[in-house]
């Protein structure tokens, strides 16, 4: 029996993961389980999985505790804020960490997980987006195991070679015959607006994803393609590549996860239906395969595949991460941070669909990077950043 630990268990992707896991009581236990916010959706999960500790901030601990009593359930041990994140993330029985919680509230336990050397599913893109080469590191050096859950970055992974991360290159070339990787994109709800039509989209609209149901926040980023920026920096450190090596291709169909191209001519493809429920289960039993209640392809049904090239006029945003990554430094935790504060204005309505951006772009045009050879040097960046981004955004607003 494995015990797993599932960091934003009533997320899209915590609720995926739990659905995968019920099917497999036999191998998996959840073990501990943390949420935010939804302390009703907490409880439903305490009362079919029986976690035996839960992490949630101390503000909701009296009304998790009432709605447990109101449902008779026995309280399971409660381990509060960012400590008890850390706590159930790098607990001693603990064999295998889901990374779920959204934007950068997720890098501290995520980084406790690698260190002890858990099995750990990356679906917290923002985590390694901010501190890329530190949290290769911490896996390396604990002999973690970093298994990519973020569909694109799993779909490569299946179609490289085997054991092609066990040891990764430093230069930064794609090695054993590898040539470049496609990362496939849908293109988000926006795809086929005009781009004088993007200034007034609302929130409901970019959240609307036409092939996935994911959290607000991802899906603001999907109609940005800012996701796919993030995509890009995750990929460049999951496989440890230059950003040249990565080429981004728009695919509305969300069929083909993401390929790997190889020196000899060959294009090698990952497909299946758009439903998290398949990379998290590739993850978690990694190297074995367990069945999911996901439908295989029927390819008469699927019939076509498009792609085409990116607009980068009507979204900038995957090229400002493109160029952040090849700043390197802070450049990236600079972005995701700018990001995260964009899109959360975005959602309350005090920014528009355009200014994201906009925002994300004069941020990193005012700031100062440096070499990202510490955690503190990131948490710092992050920090000024989300400082800068808050203050250009309330004069955009006023
Ligand atoms: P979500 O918004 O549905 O869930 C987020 C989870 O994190 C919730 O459990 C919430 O309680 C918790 N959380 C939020 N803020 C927190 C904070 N400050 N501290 C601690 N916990 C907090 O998000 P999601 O769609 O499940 O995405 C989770 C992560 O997975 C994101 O990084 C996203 O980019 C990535 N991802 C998601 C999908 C998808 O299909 N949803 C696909 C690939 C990658
Ligand atoms: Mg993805």
């Amino acid at each position: 029996m494995l015990n797993v630990s599932i960091l934003g268990a009533t997320g899209s992707i915590g609720q995926s993961t739990l659905r995968v896991i019920a099917q497999h009581s036999d191998k998996y236990q959840v073990f501990a389980v943390s949420a935010w916010q939804r302390m009703q959706d907490l409880v439903e999960i305490c009362q079919k999985f029986s976690p035996k500790i839960v992490a949630i901030p101390e503000a909701k601990v009296s009304e998790f505790q009432q709605l447990l009593q109101q449902q008779q359930l026995k309280s399971p041990q409660i381990v509060i804020d960012d400590q008890g994140l850390i706590d159930i993330a790098q607990h001693s029985d603990v064999d295998i960490v889901m990374s779920a919680i959204v934007g950068a509230a997720g890098l501290l336990p995520t980084l406790a997980a690698l260190k002890a050397a858990k099995k750990v599913l990356l679906a917290n893109k923002e985590a390694l987006v901010m501190s890329g080469d530190i949290m290769m590191q911490t896996a390396k050096q604990s002999g973690a195991t970093l298994l990519p859950v973020d569909s694109e970055h799993n779909a490569i992974f299946q179609c490289l070679p085997q054991h092609y991360t066990s040891d990764l290159s430093v230069d930064k070339k794609p090695k054993q015959g590898v040539q470049q990787l496609l990362l496939t994109a849908s293109g988000g709800p926006f795809l086929n607006h005009d781009i004088d039509t993007l200034a007034k989209v609302t929130p409901a609209q970019a959240c609307k994803h036409p092939n996935w149901s994911m959290g607000q926040k991802i899906s603001v980023d999907s109609a940005t393609l800012m996701n796919k920026g993030l995509e890009l920096i995750e990929a460049c450190h999951l496989f440890s590549l230059d950003e040249r090596f990565v080429q981004v291709v728009i695919h509305p169909q969300s069929i083909i996860h993401s390929m790997v191209q190889y020196v000899d001519g060959s294009t090698l493809a990952q497909m299946g239906s758009p439903d998290m429920c398949t990379p998290i289960a590739h993850a978690l039993a990694y190297p074995e395969r367990i069945v999911t209640d996901v439908k295989n392809l029927d390819l008469f049904e699927v019939a076509k595949l498009d792609f085409f090239a990116p607009d980068h006029d009507k979204f900038p945003a995957l090229n400002l991460a493109r160029q952040a990554m090849r700043q390197g430094g802070t450049a990236p935790a600079i972005l995701n941070a700018t990001n995260e504060i964009a899109v959360s204005e975005f959602l309350q309505g005090r920014l528009g669909f355009l200014q994201i951006s906009q925002l994300v772009d004069k941020v990193l045009q005012q700031s100062q990077f440096t070499t990202a050879h510490d955690l503190d040097v990131i948490l710092h960046a992050d920090n000024q950043a989300r400082h800068d981004a808050k203050r250009l955004a309330s004069q955009i607003f006023a």
